[in-house]
């Protein structure tokens, strides 16, 4: 374990999903790991934009080689939104459950429910970027239904089943989840070329 990698987050859930994945080549380090305590601005227009920003921001801190996600729910019928506004969907506080139910509203009646989740990470590694990018297809519920996750899992249904992500739980949706997909492809490069 001679390398030292920052994951720049401080999520705790992606953090350990993370250190599982590459636990033999990398000292995998977090935000606060590394002392960095201020916010960053996701100011970008595209997943791309946003997790460039946290690489680059952490990499002049640190100048440690790190990588960052980005992620969010497009759908279809709205023109790919909410997109890279997905947390702050119903306003900069808003919970989930509130950006669940606007989706609901703007949905109401719609035939179109197509949908896909998203995540980009940006790699910074030996003065190069380099990005990854996991997609899962689904349709949005007619309501909220199931108790596990967080965001838009209880109206998310991923193609070829009939439950929500809330209802399928942890063990499911990490094998087909957006962010397992785009994490596969990161372990992928860096067992390649490291
Ligand atoms: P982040 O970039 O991974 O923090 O995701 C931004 C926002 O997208 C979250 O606050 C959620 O609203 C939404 N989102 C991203 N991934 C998921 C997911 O796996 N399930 C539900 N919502 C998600």
């Amino acid at each position: 374990m001679n390398h030292r990698l920052v994951f720049a987050t401080n999520n705790s859930h992606k953090l350990d999903e993370i250190k599982a994945l590459l636990v033999d080549k990398f000292n995998i380090l977090s935000l606060k790991d590394i002392g960095f305590e201020k916010d960053i601005l996701e100011t970008g227009n595209t997943f791309e934009e946003n997790a460039l920003i946290k690489s680059q921001t952490v990499f002049d801190f640190s100048s440690l080689n790190c990588f960052s996600d980005d992620s969010g729910l497009e759908v279809e019928y709205l023109e790919g939104k909410p997109g890279v506004y997905s947390a702050r969907y119903a306003g900069e506080y808003a919970t989930d459950k509130d950006n669940v139910n606007k989706l609901l509203t703007a949905l109401k009646g719609v035939k179109n429910r197509n949908a896909q989740f998203k995540t980009v990470i940006c790699l910074r590694f030996e003065n190069q970027f380099h990005y990854f990018e996991g997609v899962v297809k689904g349709i949005i519920s007619e309501d909220s239904r199931g108790m596990h996750g967080f965001g838009y899992d209880p109206v998310f249904i991923p193609n070829g089943f009939q439950n929500t992500f809330a209802e399928l739980g942890p063990e499911t949706k990490n094998k087909i989840s957006h962010r397992a997909i785009a994490i596969q492809k990161l372990t992928d490069f860096i067992n390649k070329n490291v």
